[in-house]
């Protein structure tokens, strides 16, 4: 493991004082911040002089966070990739390819600690928080493997962990991933996805950070959430429908609610007539998931034909709505599946 200090998430007063040790003028802090945000390593960093390029190498690791293993698909564009923290340990990010361009799934703590039953990141539980630079290495580390190809454009805080459970970390984040002087992401191409912590969802819309956000809600009602997410003990659906009401109409975002339709559990027709009565009425949008199997899990994808009259029936309720593509399904697509198989020596 390294014992070099990282440069990445240093601020600019300690890295002024780090320079001054090294015989450095304070304004090459600022130079190598700026060079830092955009993920440029050391030895391109065309304004410093050749030697403090090389003592930086020899001194300091530029990022917290490095490429441990990427798995580009057969079947499309995507790649996943496992990067590895100083620590050791390992996280998960998806790079996509679409139309648009560039979107980054990142993970934004080590596991989970909010025990989705069909979910593999909360296996093992959460293990820590990620720092808002870690979350930013993935971006420049998936930008550093396109290369000339392209740069990320797009981003979705939807890998491991809760967002809203590593609150300030993960704003933090936001906040530099859009400034100016660093990659300057709008903050409309990025969304954050959460299981429903209320009272964090009406805190972060007071940000005015115009993000979009998604709901993981996979259920129509309380009954049945209780019985896949364990957060629905704390924060009843109709507590978390108002809060999200109350989103909507501070922020003028549409907001997206995911449902990973399981077979039986979730997805018969009156389940979506439910969900239409729910939902309607709001500025949202539904994201139907089938459901990816997940070993160690006992609950089972909805048949295709299941999937197509559920969408069929929040349509005919005038309900916006589509049935996420699957990408990367041959590289371990849902959520800690690949991390998990990792650390189990399965990959
Ligand atoms: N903790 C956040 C973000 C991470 S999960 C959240 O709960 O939203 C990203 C999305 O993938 C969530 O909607 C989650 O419910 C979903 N997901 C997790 N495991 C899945 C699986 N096996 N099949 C389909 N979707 C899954």
């Amino acid at each position: 493991m390294s014992e070099k200090q990282v440069l990445l998430g240093m601020s600019l007063e300690e890295m002024k004082a780090a320079f001054k040790q090294m015989g450095q003028p304070a304004f090459r802090a600022g130079q190598v911040q700026a060079w830092l945000t955009k993920g440029t390593p050391f030895e391109e960093m065309s304004n410093l002089p050749k030697a403090l390029r090389e003592s930086l190498r020899e001194n300091y690791v530029d990022l917290p966070m490095s490429v441990h293993q990427a798995f580009p698909s057969r079947k499309d564009d995507t790649v996943k990739f496992l990067f590895s923290c100083l620590d050791g340990n390992i996280i998960e990010g998806v790079l996509m390819h679409y139309h648009y361009g560039y979107s980054l799934c990142i993970s934004t703590q080590v596991g989970c600690k909010m025990g989705c039953a069909f979910c593999a990141s909360t296996l093992n539980g959460c293990v820590r928080n990620l720092t808002a630079a870690e979350m930013l290495s993935q971006v420049l580390l998936a930008n550093r493997f396109l290369g000339e190809k392209g740069h990320v454009g797009h981003i979705v805080l939807m890998g491991s962990g809760e967002p809203l459970d590593n609150y300030d970390n993960v704003v933090s984040f936001l906040r530099q991933v859009n400034a100016e002087d660093g990659l300057n992401i709008s903050l409309r191409n990025i969304s954050l996805s959460t299981c429903g912590l209320v009272p964090q969802i009406g805190r972060f819309a007071a940000e005015g950070l115009p993000v979009t956000l998604s709901i993981s809600l996979h259920a129509p009602n309380d009954q049945i959430r209780k019985q896949i997410m364990p957060v629905a003990n704390t924060w009843p659906i109709h507590e978390l429908m108002d809060e999200v009401r109350a989103y909507v109409r501070k922020t003028g975002r549409r907001v997206v609610f995911e449902y990973a339709l399981i077979d039986q559990l979730n997805s018969r027709p009156e389940h979506a007539r439910e969900l239409a009565s729910l939902v309607g009425g709001m500025q949202c949008h539904v994201n139907l998931i089938p459901l990816n199997y997940v070993d160690e899990r006992h609950l089972r994808p909805a048949a295709p034909e299941a999937v197509q009259l559920f969408l069929k029936i929040l349509e005919e309720r005038h309900i916006s709505a589509t049935i996420r593509r699957e990408m990367g399904s041959d590289i371990g697509g849902a959520c800690g599946q690949l991390r998990r198989s990792v650390l189990e020596g399965k990959a």
